[in-house]
């Protein structure tokens, strides 16, 4: 078993995840089958009844897991498809051991954090590394929380077997205060002292700063924290993130690691990345204005941006593919501004819940189908597309989703039948309709043109559906439904038939996006965003 475990000091956001999934693209460029598991500090089970405001997107994995933004992360920088088994919370660990104590599994013993809670970090370790050849292992949140101290102890405990197979990346902050203009170590080594008390000493640093660490900091860190000195590493900030795993590559970090771990390396070739930062840095002549509308505005820019991340990303990778600037603009949902809507190229109206915002949303849907904007709805925006059509194409004026009325004559979108029975028993956690879903497109369509393909996979996330009395009148009126759930029970794609692009999804494609492989509707919307004359291209 090879273990990388990856801890953060000094402040929390110094881009642990970012880190680890950079380098787990090296190692796998290496030729290593590398896996990941994120230790979560909290009582959560999963990230699933976070507010994202606070704690940023749910990232939905294949088999239906509600991880935290990173494994978005993981998934965009490497090949692999993250499950369930490459997270843990202390949520889960305590409730298996918990359970298993109901079950009579511990033989009569007390039942304690040291050696059960441990003991249990331990086996989903074992667990998440399967057959893979190199586990990369994040420790959330900052070293010195009460919180996370107990997966330090299973870090210690591991390393007293696994020895040299076991190898520790602490990433810490070099601030330079203004005032004193210069780059300063001593937190970085109170942030080792932390880890050095709960018996963890690491082998590599990587400090996280806005300028190159120079020589002597270099040293000074070396020395104070045992580790030599080209075992410091530096992560500078950088305009995208997709520059990170290239900057450790020049620093050979990948080497260094598979070196320690008594692993062989070679050169590797990062030609691809080389080109996909080119494309970022190129500056095109034309520029393209997307309008997010969304909810999540209330904790200004930084949350907005990390509550719907995948979604940017995606539209990023897709203008990067497509070779044109683009500018973000995010409008709120409760008081849209419809002069910023003007000058938008297209319009994307992402994932959501409750009644909060959505009649702006319904408005920003109206504008776009009316003046012919590329509209992408993603999974609310998909049903709250249904709900403007209903309002104002066919006349059903009180039309509305039942999460937000039921008492409408005309619910355009109601509750699937199972998940009403799990909302009547407050069955809230992880009870979505989740994960990878099978959907089949109708040929001659927009979905179909994106993807080029009969059949596709894409992962959901919602309790409500399109309510399939309204199908006839929807199509008798220009709507297509053109992707539906291979028993054709549930509508997954709509779209507009004279329209330039107005597509409403029932999944979330955000999810499936990577900079070397776009996704083929986000490049379908963003090639039409060009074209749209309504905007300013
Ligand atoms: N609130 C909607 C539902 O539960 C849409 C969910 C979403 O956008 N992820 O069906």
């Amino acid at each position: 078993m090879k273990l990388i475990f990856i801890s953060g000091g000094v402040i929390s956001g110094i881009g642990k995840g970012i880190t680890a999934a950079s380098l787990g693209l090296l190692l796998e460029k290496q030729g290593y089958k590398v896996s990941f598991l994120k230790c979560d500090p909290y009582i959560n089970i999963d990230a699933g009844t976070m507010n994202p405001i606070e704690h940023g997107e749910v990232f939905v994995t294949d088999d239906g897991y509600e991880m935290d933004m990173d494994g978005g992360h993981y998934e965009r920088f490497m090949g692999i498809n993250v499950s369930r088994t490459n997270a843990i919370t202390t949520g889960q660990i305590y409730s298996r051991v918990i359970q298993n104590e109901r079950n009579l599994k511990y033989d009569g013993a007390c039942v304690e954090v040291i050696p059960h809670i441990r003991d249990e970090i331990v086996s989903r370790i074992e667990e998440a590394y399967n057959h893979d050849e190199i586990l990369i292992i994040e420790i959330g949140g900052t070293i010195g929380e009460y919180q996370n101290d107990i997966y330090y102890e299973a870090e210690r405990y591991l390393k007293r077997k696994l020895k040299e197979d076991l190898l520790h990346i602490h990433i810490s902050y070099l601030p330079v205060p203004k005032s004193i203009g210069e780059m300063k170590t001593k937190p970085t080594q109170q942030s080792v002292m932390h880890l050095n008390q709960r018996g963890i000493f690491p082998d590599i640093i990587v400090g996280r700063s806005d300028s190159p660490i120079d020589k002597l900091r270099r040293k000074k860190i070396a020395i104070a924290t045992n580790v030599e000195e080209d075992c410091v590493f530096s992560n500078t900030d950088v305009s995208s993130i997709y520059k990170v795993p290239y900057n450790f590559y020049l620093q050979k970090l990948d080497i260094k690691v598979l070196d320690f771990l008594n692993l062989e390396s070679k050169n590797i070739d990062m030609e691809d990345w080389k080109a996909l930062i080119s494309s970022i840095d190129t500056n095109y002549k034309k520029t393209i204005t997307i309008g997010m509308v969304g909810k999540y505005h209330t904790s200004g820019s930084f949350s907005l941006e990390d509550a719907y991340v995948s979604v940017v990303e995606s539209i990023k990778i897709a203008c990067w593919s497509e070779k044109i600037n683009f500018k973000i603009k995010w409008l709120d949902s409760e008081n849209i501004n419809m002069n910023v809507l003007k000058t938008c190229n297209g319009i994307i109206v992402p994932g959501g819940f409750g009644e909060r915002g959505i009649e702006g949303k319904i408005k920003a849907i109206k504008y776009a189908r009316e003046n012919n904007i590329p509209y992408f709805g993603l999974c609310y925006g998909m049903q709250l597309a249904a709900v403007e059509f209903a309002r104002n194409v066919i006349g059903l004026k009180k039309a509305n989703s039942e999460e937000v009325n039921p008492k409408v004559p005309d619910l355009i979108i109601h509750i699937m039948p199972d998940q009403e029975k799990k909302l009547l028993a407050k069955d809230y956690g992880g009870s979505m309709r989740l994960g990878a879903w099978e959907c089949v497109l109708l040929k001659d369509s927009i979905a179909y043109e994106a993807y080029r393909k009969d059949k596709i996979s894409e992962r959901h996330r919602h309790r409500y559906e399109f309510n399939n009395r309204y199908r006839k009148v929807f199509e008798n009126k220009g709507m297509i439904f053109s992707g539906l759930s291979p028993d054709s029970k549930l509508v997954e794609i709509m779209e507009l038939k004279n329209h330039p692009f107005f597509v409403g999804v029932q999944f979330h494609p955000e999810f499936k996006s990577k900079p070397l492989s776009p996704h083929p509707l986000f490049v379908k919307f963003i090639s039409s965003c060009i074209k749209n004359k309504g905007g300013q291209v």
